[in-house]
């Protein structure tokens, strides 16, 4: 497989093209970034697949020039709406090709996710610490918001204890639906989430660690080997892992 990557001077995207280079399985079509004609690099790179992870403001543009451009998108750059996602599934659908779209490439993360997921359907009281480098544009995580939208798929959350008198704003964090979720941003971290769940006499944790950037390589490569026997349209990692 001839894989692209865009977005190949950036923090995730040197790592990409390190795991690409890598890869027995996977050969190295070449590299792109902002200065870039990014239709030329997947032509004259003969890319099956273009690995992305550049710029929210670029997440559209640059999934429809690959699409258009006959290669099959692996995008971690975050941004998308639901809105966007249906239209990429369309393009896809369009030009006969399997997209992939995951907020979150570490497989670490999505089982944390999915446990978490499973966990809430016995434990309603549960509240999530997540702790990112000092860099993160935004808290909470992406991550943070969709975990406790799961849990609370899964089950109808207690509103959580109410403390008498709280000296602190937000000392007990943020409430998302009856889930109290709690960001830490310091350097010395890559991405930390703890989901605690606490019941009379008994608590459970289910905690991931991403250490450095080489978390994200294992989710996309599996992605990437995957697109050859993916049906045309959106496909999510969860999904293609298959728990959705
Ligand atoms: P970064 O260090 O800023 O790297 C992005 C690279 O893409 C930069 O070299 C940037 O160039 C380039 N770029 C910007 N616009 C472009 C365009 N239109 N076409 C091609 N290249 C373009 O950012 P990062 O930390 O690697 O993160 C990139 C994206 O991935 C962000 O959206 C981030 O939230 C997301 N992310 C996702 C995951 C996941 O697991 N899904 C994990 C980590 C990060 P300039 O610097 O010159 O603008």
């Amino acid at each position: 497989m001839r894989v692209v990557v865009n977005g190949a001077k950036g923090k995730v995207g040197r790592v990409m093209v390190a795991a690409v280079e890598a890869d027995d399985a996977l050969e190295f079509a070449g590299a792109a970034d902002v200065e870039d004609d990014l239709a030329a690099v997947i032509r004259n790179g003969e890319a099956g697949v273009v690995i992305d992870f550049t710029a929210p403001s670029a997440r559209m543009t640059n999934v429809k020039t690959i699409l258009e451009s006959g290669a099959a998108p692996v995008v971690g750059t975050t941004g998308f709406t639901p809105e966007d996602e249906h239209q990429v599934d369309t393009w896809a659908r369009e030009h006969n090709l399997p997209a992939v779209i995951a907020p979150n490439f570490s497989i670490g993360a999505v089982l944390m996710m999915e446990f978490a997921t499973q966990a809430a359907r016995f434990m309603p009281q549960a509240e999530i610490v997540e702790i990112f480098h000092d860099q993160k544009a935004e808290a909470p995580s992406g991550t943070a918001m969709t975990t406790a939208r799961l849990m609370n798929e899964s089950n109808t959350f207690q509103p959580p204890q109410r403390v008498g008198e709280e000296f602190l704003d937000g000392a007990r964090g943020g409430d998302l639906e009856n889930i109290r979720i709690h960001s830490v941003r310091l350097p010395g971290f890559v991405a930390t989430q703890e989901v605690i769940f606490g019941i009379p006499g008994e608590r459970l944790s289910i905690k991931s660690d991403a250490i450095g950037r080489e978390c994200y390589s294992g989710g996309v490569l599996f992605a990437v080997k995957k697109t050859a026997t993916l049906a045309p349209g959106l496909h999510t990692l969860r999904g293609l892992m298959g728990f959705a």
